[in-house]
């Protein structure tokens, strides 16, 4: 046991060094504070080229300031994020480089309503990457019908229905070929109904081999979609495991605790 722990320490290492060209987030004992408020404590998380990550936790544990401090839109105090081998925080990063890589939906996104679907959706890769109008349309085109929108592409978002305007974010941020997906809890200011239609658009995805990783509150789509399940509690990870694991024999007792509140 330990000659084999000593000789596979450095290959590890080696795996998972940026030479190569790693194909990865990786997160490592990321710690961020708001004034004086703790609320990432050492959160460390690895998620390999397609693979799925589903992120539960309650209120306030630190799930979006993850999502947030991975591409970029927050600094972070300590640690390191890495995207492909690329740290996020370090002096010289392109960011903008950088977040063309990462797509992130919100719970919300308010859509240019004077623009037509077709237009929000070209807007960032004519602007962001100097694309030519025709370019651009032919791939928000191809996207907008991957979310089952192709109907919709002269109308203007207030004409949406709530999932509607959640595919067409899925559909902006696709526009801009990302290697990764991060999506905040997509689903939580929909009426019930029109959860389906979007949980559907993600496990497509997601089926399709796209890197993602989702916070949700939808413990079925967790369960169903996700190789790995990552309960956050009180900014760190306090269990992360397959979903057999967490929603089957979960480790923790926070874990057992919050999803018998959340059932
Ligand atoms: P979650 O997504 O898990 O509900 P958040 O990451 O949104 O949690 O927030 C974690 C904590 O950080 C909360 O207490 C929240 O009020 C606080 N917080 C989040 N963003 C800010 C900010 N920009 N400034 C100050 N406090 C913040
Ligand atoms: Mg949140």
């Amino acid at each position: 046991g330990a000659i084999y722990f000593l000789l596979s320490f450095p290959i590890a290492r080696l795996a998972v060094s940026n030479e190569g060209g790693a194909r990865m987030i990786e997160i490592e004992n990321v710690r961020k504070s708001f004034g004086p408020l703790e609320v990432l404590k050492g959160v460390s998380l690895t998620v390999n080229k397609g693979e799925v990550v589903s992120i539960i936790g309650g209120s306030g544990s630190g799930k979006s300031t993850l999502l947030t401090c991975i591409n970029g839109l927050e600094p972070i105090d300590a640690g390191r994020i890495l995207i492909d081998g690329t740290e996020v925080h370090a002096r010289g990063t392109d960011l903008n480089k950088l977040r063309r890589k990462v797509g992130i939906v919100f719970q919300q996104w308010n859509a240019f309503p004077h623009l037509t679907v077709l237009e929000n959706v070209t807007l960032a890769p004519r602007k962001v990457l100097g694309m030519p109008k025709a370019q651009a349309e032919e791939i928000a085109v191809r996207q907008l019908t991957h979310v089952g929108l192709a109907d919709k592409l002269k109308v203007y978002p207030g004409r949406l229905s709530g999932g509607q305007q959640q595919r067409m974010a899925i559909a902006r941020a696709l526009a801009m070929s990302p290697s990764y997906m991060l999506f905040d809890e997509v689903t939580s200011a929909l009426d019930p109904q029109l959860v389906g239609e979007v949980l559907d658009t993600l496990k497509m995805l997601a089926e399709e081999g796209m890197t993602m990783i989702c916070v949700t509150h939808e413990m079925g789509f967790a369960r169903d979609v996700s190789k790995r399940v990552a309960f956050f509690h009180q900014g760190v990870i306090a269990e992360i495991g397959p979903p057999e694991q967490i929603f089957g024999a979960p480790q923790s007792a926070e874990t057992r605790k919050f999803l018998s509140n959340v059932r």
